[in-house]
């Protein structure tokens, strides 16, 4: 089924699982022993991210075409505005198009870790909301063999980002992302429940009626919670995780244990709240995620659908 049709059923919220492409052989062979051990659980769809530059890139391509071919789950790459000319885009959708990919998360992208006063004038695109209409207008070319053409996902941030402290502006510049072709929100992570049930209630106020998918990422490692509030721009922990991850008094197994659960039960009063989509922060591991399942009484994604349906 197109994501874009997915999106728009009543059959209940998607689950979906991001990656990043692997620096060497031997995180290639970790990533696709994890893809293989979160095959069974049947995810809506799977995401893989876009490197600030460099080789990465074309990795993304590599990876994104390996998994749909090996394991048919419904793949969507990343791509972003910076550091690409219109043609670039242009033949990197007619690349994915080729290939049968039929999703593509349209993003600004961040300038490359450690360069100071990144050039952008070669830039076709500045905002992601221009990415989302170049997307767009490729779809009504009709040169993607699916006449759906592409659907289209960008960033959200219910915590706010950071370049915008004007919370009231924010929505205007998200409300333009959707008004230019977007099909889906897909949510930076957060801990905080109430940040997103809020946000959420901000964007309907907004007029934003598409689906958003709340981004999830369990802490694994105080080390890795550390890497995340440097790199997410803002994001609050609240005083019940680290209260609980200061309970694991520095046991390497029980921290992962209490940000698997502190996930879990994320994911279960999201699911009641009626979230339209859960996208979990994989780190290209599949252990905290299969917990999380396990945790929800969920045997695969389907599970909900089939809920969703008795609804
Ligand atoms: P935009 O929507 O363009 O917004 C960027 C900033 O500009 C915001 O502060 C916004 O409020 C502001 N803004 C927007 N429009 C205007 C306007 N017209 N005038 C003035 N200000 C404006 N980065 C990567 O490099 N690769 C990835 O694979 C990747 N994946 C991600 C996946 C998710 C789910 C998320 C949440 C983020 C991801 N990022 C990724 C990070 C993202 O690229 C950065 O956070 C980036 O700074 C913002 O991207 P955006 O698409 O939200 O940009």
């Amino acid at each position: 089924m197109h994501l874009k049709e997915r999106l728009q059923s009543d059959a209940g919220p998607t689950l979906s699982f991001e990656f990043f492409p692997p620096k060497n052989e031997q995180a290639a062979a970790a990533l696709y022993q994890t893809i293989r051990e979160l095959e069974p659980y049947r995810p809506s769809f799977v995401s893989v991210t876009y490197g600030a530059g460099g080789s990465t890139r074309e990795l993304t391509h590599e990876v994104v075409l390996r998994i749909q071919n090996e394991s048919r789950i419904p793949t969507v790459p990343h791509l972003t505005c910076v550091g690409h000319s219109r043609e670039e885009i242009w033949n990197i959708l007619d690349r994915y198009a080729q290939a049968g990919v039929r999703a593509v998360l349209a993003l600004r992208g961040d300038p490359p870790r450690g360069v100071e006063h990144y050039d952008r004038s070669a830039d076709a695109f500045r905002y992601a909301a221009d990415l989302v209409a170049c997307i767009r207008e490729y779809n009504e070319s009709g040169r993607h063999p699916d006449p759906d053409g592409f659907a289209i996902g960008v960033a959200g941030f219910p915590e706010g980002h950071p370049s915008t402290p004007n919370r009231l502006r924010e929505m205007d510049f998200l409300k333009a992302k959707v008004d230019a072709g977007a099909d889906y929100i897909c949510t930076q992570l957060f801990f905080d429940n109430h940040c997103f049930l809020d946000y959420r209630e901000r964007c309907l106020l907004a007029g934003i009626k598409v689906p958003v998918l709340a981004g999830i990422m369990p802490v694994t490692s105080l080390s890795g919670m550390n890497r995340m509030a440097e790199l997410s721009g803002g994001t609050c922990f609240p005083a019940r995780l680290l209260k609980a991850l200061k309970r694991a008094g520095g046991n390497a197994e029980a921290i992962q244990e209490v940000g698997i659960q502190y996930a879990s039960s994320q994911c279960a009063e999201l699911l009641d709240a009626g979230v339209d989509g859960i996208h979990f922060y994989t780190l290209n591991q599949s252990r905290a995620t299969r917990q999380i399942y396990r945790n929800l009484g969920l045997r695969d994604s389907l599970q909900l659908l089939e809920h969703g349906e008795d609804k």
